[in-house]
C-alpha cells in the first residue's frame, strides 16, 4: 500500500476537522484516531476531495440540525476518494478503485425505503453529522453509499457530485425541465449546478436570480441566458419582459427566502411547477391564494434519487455535457479549516474544496 498518508495511518493518528463544542465555530482541526480496519460491509476510502457546503456552516454556526451531533464528530460529506480497505462482506468494491460518497444512509427498512423514497428517509444517518465525516485523510462509510466513479470524472469535480446531484435531482423531478423555460432562484454552488444541469438536460430558457453581483457573474458564466439581481430589479417584471404574460414554466427555488418565494409564485405561469430545495431559516408566511388559482404543483425536494440521480450525473459528467471545474474557488489544506469556514460564511467564495492527501490532480 502506497499513500501519502500511509505512515500517518499506520501510526494510528490523522489530521481532522472536528466539532468539538456546540455553539458557533468550535471547530478543532487536530490529531484523531484513524478508523481502525474495515469490516463487514464496511468501506475504508482515503478522501482525495471534500467540499464545504451549507450543512457544514449550519454546523459551523451550530443551527438546529446540527443539534442531533454528539460530540466530537469529524464534519464533512461532500467526498471523493480511493478505496483503501474493504470489509469481508463487500461485493462490488475493491482497493483501489475511485467513488464519490452519497451523503445519506438511508435505513432500507422504513415504509418510506420500501416506497421507493429512501432519499427522504426519516432514519436517514449523514456522515459528518451522526458519525464521523470526510474532513480527515480517511474515512469509513458503508459500502450501499459508495458510488465508483469512472476515470473521465476528475476527483474535484467527483467530490461535487453530492451536490450536483440535488440539482440534477430537482431538474429532473415531476415534469423535468426539457424544453421549459426554468427560472433558478439562489445562486450558491448548487443553484450554479441547477444552471448546468437544466442546459444539459434540454432545458429552453434559464433565468437566475440572486442577490449577490459575485453569485450572478458566476451564473453568467454557468451559460444561464439572463441574470436578475433582485436587489435591484424585479423578477416578476424581468420574466415578463423576457417571456411575455406565459411566464417561466419551472422555479426552482436554493434560497428559502420569503421574498424569494413570492417573485418565483408571480413569475410561473398558470399549472407550472415551484420546486423547493433551500431550507428556509425561519417560518415564513406566503399567501396562498395566487398559488391555489394558478393551479401550481409544489414540490419539496430533499437529496438525491438513489441512484438513478446518480446514473444521470456520472453521464453528465462523463461525456463532458457539464463541466462543475469553473465552481471550485478554493483548494485548501485542512489545517487552513478556521479561514475556509469563515470564508465560505462571507459569502466570498463558491465551492471550498479539503485536500487532505494533497494537492489531487
Ligand atoms: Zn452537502
Ligand atoms: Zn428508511
Amino acid at each position: 500500500m502506497i499513500s501519502i498518508t500511509f505512515d500517518l495511518w499506520a501510526s494510528g493518528a490523522m489530521l481532522a476537522i472536528r466539532k468539538i463544542t456546540a455553539g458557533h465555530g468550535g471547530l478543532s482541526v487536530d490529531d484523531v484516531p484513524a478508523p481502525k480496519e474495515a469490516r463487514g460491509s464496511d468501506v475504508l476510502v482515503k478522501v482525495e476531495a471534500a467540499g464545504i457546503c451549507g450543512t457544514d456552516l449550519l454546523i459551523y454556526k451550530w443551527g438546529d440540525f446540527a443539534k442531533r451531533m454528539k460530540l466530537p464528530t469529524i464534519i464533512g460529506h461532500e467526498i471523493s476518494g480511493v478505496v483503501e480497505q474493504v470489509g469481508s462482506d463487500v461485493k462490488g468494491l475493491r482497493p483501489g478503485m475511485r467513488v464519490s460518497l452519497e451523503s445519506h444512509v438511508p435505513c432500507g427498512v422504513c415504509y418510506t425505503c420500501r416506497r421507493g423514497w429512501a432519499h427522504v428517509c426519516p432514519h436517514t444517518r449523514y456522515p459528518g453529522v451522526d458519525f464521523d465525516g470526510g474532513f480527515a485523510p480517511f474515512v469509513m462509510v458503508p459500502e450501499s453509499v459508495c458510488w465508483p466513479v469512472p476515470p473521465e470524472i476528475s476527483p474535484l469535480q467527483a467530490a461535487m457530485m453530492e451536490p450536483f446531484g440535488l440539482a440534477v435531482h430537482a431538474s429532473m423531478e415531476g415534469s423535468g425541465v426539457s424544453g421549459l423555460n426554468v427560472l433558478v432562484s439562489g445562486c450558491g454552488p448548487i443553484g450554479l449546478m441547477n444552471i448546468a444541469a437544466a442546459r444539459a438536460l434540454g432545458a429552453s430558457k434559464v433565468i437566475a436570480t440572486d442577490v449577490h453581483p459575485l453569485r450572478l457573474a458566476a451564473a453568467a458564466r454557468m451559460g444561464v441566458d439572463e441574470c436578475v439581481n433582485a436587489a435591484d430589479d424585479s423578477v416578476y417584471e424581468t420574466v415578463r419582459s423576457l417571456l411575455g404574460e406565459r411566464g417561466v414554466d419551472v422555479a426552482i427555488d436554493y434560497s428559502g427566502q420569503a421574498s424569494a418565494l413570492k417573485a418565483l409564485i408571480q413569475s410561473i405561469t398558470h399549472g407550472g411547477e415551484l420546486r423547493l430545495m433551500g431550507v428556509p431559516s425561519q417560518e415564513i408566511s406566503l399567501n396562498l391564494e395566487e398559488w391555489l388559482f394558478k393551479g401550481l404543483v409544489v414540490r419539496g425536494l430533499h437529496g438525491r434519487g438513489l441512484f438513478e440521480t446518480w446514473e444521470r450525473s456520472t453521464t453528465l459528467l462523463a461525456n463532458g455535457r457539464v463541466d462543475l471545474s469553473s465552481l471550485v474557488s478554493h483548494r485548501v489544506a485542512l489545517s487552513d479549516a478556521q479561514d475556509a469556514f469563515e470564508m465560505a460564511l462571507n459569502g466570498k467564495s463558491l465551492k471550498i474544496l479539503f485536500e487532505p492527501n494533497g494537492a489531487c490532480a
